[in-house]
């Protein structure tokens, strides 16, 4: 059999984090199989599609780099087959039209709460008489569309993660509304679970992988399957994602879109590795570093949890630097380029590429997110220096301005700067002024960078040399002094 997923997103969204995990377990089971992973956007939700969410679920899945095999497929263009669907269960008596009014299932539901029963509809118009449902449309009512649920009939299935599953259909809530209709009776909008079904037979799925969130819609996804088709796909039920707290996590939550992560500077890599370990573990569970192809070569439902997968961002925080840490400065660069434009500072990022690099390679080792770059480099992107109240307190102690004057001079009658001038330098103001080369040091720290900790001083020196502002920032160090 060819394994055949999909992920079907609605674009009512940016990409979720949830919905951008479902896309790393199905991604991960097709290329296992050598399968094909398909994209199909459920935009039948007219008022709450939007073409902006479907280009960043597009952008989204292509950066984290879960290519598709077929698709995108857009609901909204299948309109016709949904309705020859319908037909078919309205021939076939298996559907029918209700034209109970929300009056008049509001009077219901509270007639059932009443009596402390669950909430379904009581399959009223099941058998309407053509007298009665002509009086219906005489009255103008709007009706829809439902399709019968045997409330004896037995649901089951066996998930791939969840084992053996039974849903009795008097648990479904009653006969399930399928579409919308107009007034005339003409088949209107289809709704969810009707064109789910008709696009997985149709597009000859073999696997539905998606959240637990959607076990309920299964069962009765499953009575349509049985109903319109003769193959019903095997169902993978993945556990959802969890705040720290251990509820499912949402908007309320703060960063859940895939944009939003990389943003924040979290990369491709580490985000699908860190989501494929949301609920999933490799053979030998220490393992916790690997691309999707890696995960993709052992792969299989028997490693996913059931239980629900806490989000924690201190995991990823740590996958992320792993990635960051081992990459050199030329790949890294490219990567802080877009952080350093977005935050405003002026730069010309083919001119001055080895200057990039070479901070690249300064503060590489320290980061944790691609976007940290802005706060560790901005002092060298300066032109002038901020002091903080440390490095003033530092700048005003006895013999500092002294120390200070003594170095620029120093630097200012040299030919050439390089590494070991700064040092000799350094040495002969030591000498010269009779104070110890830890005073100096930290003096120049806080002159050239305007503060008391930071990147190695020696190279932050020589970045800040390139660019022309080492002895202005020591000169506005002496005015502090
Ligand atoms: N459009 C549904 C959602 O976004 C897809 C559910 C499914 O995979 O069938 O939740």
């Amino acid at each position: 059999m060819t394994v055949r997923v999909r992920l079907a997103p609605s674009p009512t969204g940016n990409l979720h984090i949830g919905t951008a995990r479902t896309a790393v377990f199905n991604w991960l089971f097709a290329r296992h199989h050598q399968g094909q992973f398909i994209l199909r956007i459920e935009d039948t939700d007219e008022a709450r599609s939007k073409p902006e969410y479907t280009q960043n679920i597009l952008d989204g899945l292509s950066w984290l780099g879960l290519n598709w095999d077929e698709g995108p497929i857009f609901q909204s263009k299948r309109i016709d087959q949904y309705h020859q669907a319908i037909q078919k269960l309205l021939d076939q008596d298996l559907a029918y039209r209700c034209y109970t009014t929300p009056e008049e299932l509001d009077a219901l539901r509270e007639s059932q709460k009443a009596r402390k029963e669950a909430p379904r509809y009581d399959n009223r118009h099941r058998n309407l008489s053509q007298e009665q449902e002509a009086a219906f449309i005489a009255e103008g009512r709007q009706p829809v569309i439902r399709v019968k649920i045997d409330d004896d009939g037995q649901i089951n299935w066996t998930d791939l993660v969840r084992g053996p599953m039974a849903w009795k259909g008097s648990d479904l809530g009653g006969d399930m509304v399928i579409a919308r209709a107009k007034a005339s009776g003409e088949i209107g909008q289809p709704l969810y679970n009707l064109a789910v079904v008709v696009d997985d037979l149709d597009m000859q799925i073999s696997h539905v992988i998606r959240g637990e969130d959607h076990i309920a819609n299964t069962a009765k996804q499953i009575l349509l399957y049985e109903a319109l088709g003769d193959t019903i796909p095997t169902f993978a039920h993945t556990p959802l994602i969890l705040n720290p707290e251990g509820r499912k996590l949402s908007k309320r939550d703060g960063v859940t879109s895939i944009s939003d992560f990389q943003e924040m500077g979290f990369t491709a890599e580490a985000l699908a590795n860190y989501m494929t370990l949301l609920g999933w573990s490799p053979t030998d569970a220490t393992q916790e570093l690997f691309l999707l192809d890696n995960a993709a070569e052992q792969f299989s439902f028997e490693r996913v949890n059931k239980a629900g997968a806490k989000f924690d961002w201190d995991k990823l925080d740590w996958i992320n630097s792993q990635y960051l840490h081992p990459m050199p400065a030329t790949e890294l660069v490219e990567r802080l380029i877009p952080y350093w434009q977005a935050a405003g500072f002026s730069f010309d990022p083919v001119a001055e590429r080895p200057w990039l690099e070479q901070l690249t390679a300064l503060i590489g080792p320290s980061l944790t997110r691609l976007k940290d770059c802005v706060d560790m480099s901005q002092f060298l992107f300066d032109d002038a220096v901020e002091f903080s109240e440390d490095a003033i307190t530092h700048l005003q102690q006895d013999g500092v301005a002294a120390a200070l004057a003594s170095l620029k001079q120093v630097l200012s009658s040299l030919e050439t700067f390089s590494a070991e001038a700064a040092q000799t330098s350094i040495k002969q103001v030591v000498k010269e002024q009779g104070v110890k080369k830890g005073l100096v040091m930290k003096s120049l720290r806080a002159s050239l960078t305007g503060s008391l900790k930071g990147p190695d001083l020696m190279e932050s020196w020589l970045l800040l040399h390139q660019r022309g502002v080492d002895l202005k920032r020591i000169e506005q160090a002496i005015a502090q002094a």
